[in-house]
């Protein structure tokens, strides 16, 4: 699962990346509106958090925006402001939720678990992953496959919770690339290789049925071997 956050207050942004983080969600933070509609418009992300004022273009105008284009992403509204109007003109923008500063973060992370699940994003974070004989568990990073099990590092985690997720898909290394490492990174197909072979060797280690098949030219997808 991978969120965006626009928010302006530095610290209160490293501080949401954080708690979200802890949850198993990886994130991705802009600090003013023109950068995250751009952003939001890439289609990666599975949930926006958007703070309403934002210097560049405001969050109201951001989300019509994105309404307009057709995005049927899920948006979480923050705002310092608690009057009424402001709420009803976040609701009209097209926001899923409205919170207001300062929120807890139980709530928060509560809103965020209502929107992915209501947006079918299966986002259950506390609950395992399942494909054949694997578990994956977010909170903890841990794989296993009947008794053995073994723990994977942030990337192969991202890479691998994406590809059971999608487990009748073949995905591309773009989408993998974009998914993965996100829009502004330098990664390169070499990346999703390297990770991929990292991964299959855990897999072999776990005597998983399940193998990540290569798709010549195409990408990579699950599959779980008879
Ligand atoms: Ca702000």
């Amino acid at each position: 699962m991978r969120l965006l956050i626009v928010e302006d207050e530095v610290r209160l942004a490293s501080t949401l990346a954080d708690l979200l983080h802890r949850q198993g969600y990886t994130t991705d933070i802009c600090h003013d509106g023109l950068t995250g509609l751009d952003n939001a418009r890439s289609g990666i992300y599975d949930l926006v958090i958007l703070d309403a004022m934002l210097p560049g273009l405001d969050g109201f105008s951001l989300l019509q925006q994105l309404r307009s284009e057709g995005s049927p992403i899920p948006v979480l509204m923050l705002t310092a402001r608690s009057d009424v109007a402001d709420r009803v003109r976040g609701l009209d923008s097209g926001a899923d939720y409205y919170l207001t500063k300062p929120f807890d973060a139980q709530e928060l992370l509560a809103c965020v678990r209502l929107l992915l699940r209501r947006s079918g994003s299966e986002s259950r974070t506390d609950d395992a992953i399942l494909c054949g004989d694997l578990r994956l568990e977010p909170g903890s990073f841990l794989l296993s496959c009947g008794q053995r099990s073994v723990r994977l590092s942030r990337r192969e985690y991202d890479l691998l919770e994406l590809l059971m997720r999608n487990s009748k898909i073949i995905l591309t290394k773009e989408q993998i690339l974009l998914k993965v490492w996100g829009y502004d990174s330098d990664a390169e197909d070499n990346n999703a290789e390297v990770y991929i072979s990292f991964l299959r060797r855990k897999l072999a280690h776990l005597h998983s049925t399940v193998k990540i098949k290569t798709i010549r030219l195409v990408g990579y997808c699950l599959e779980v071997e008879q």
